[in-house]
């Protein structure tokens, strides 16, 4: 049975993030910088509700985006908030120095967890 709650999380999340990508799209630098770490293309942000359907593996089995180039401000600004990340199934390698308290750990255990 899937997890309503998370399922209800992510669905918020996800219209949340497309209004603050129209509405901040030249002020996010200052939440940008907030950020730490580096995006280790596990996908679990392309997972978020539903599968992307430009979410591919390249060669070496890596995620890819398919159409990185030109792909949505919502996902060049993943994430831009730590409560963006209680709403992935597997670790994302971002962490948020001030908000880390709120953001420890996922609401569902990862798919593949032994
Ligand atoms: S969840 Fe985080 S680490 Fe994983 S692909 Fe998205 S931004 Fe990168």
């Amino acid at each position: 049975m899937a997890n309503v709650t998370l399922m209800a999380l992510q669905a918020r999340g996800k219209v949340r993030r497309f209004i603050e990508a129209k509405l901040l799209s030249e002020d996010t630098e200052a939440l940008l910088a907030q950020r730490k770490g580096e995006c280790n293309r596990c996908g679990a942000c392309c997972k978020i509700l539903f599968r992307c359907p430009f979410l591919g593996t390249d060669a070496g089995g890596h995620y890819t985006c398919k159409i990185y180039e030109h792909r949505f401000e919502q996902c060049r600004l993943f994430p831009l908030h730590a409560r963006d990340l209680l709403e992935l199934e597997e670790q994302c390698s971002y962490t948020f120095e001030a908000e880390e308290a709120t953001a420890a750990a996922p609401l569902a255990a990862p798919p593949f967890a032994k």
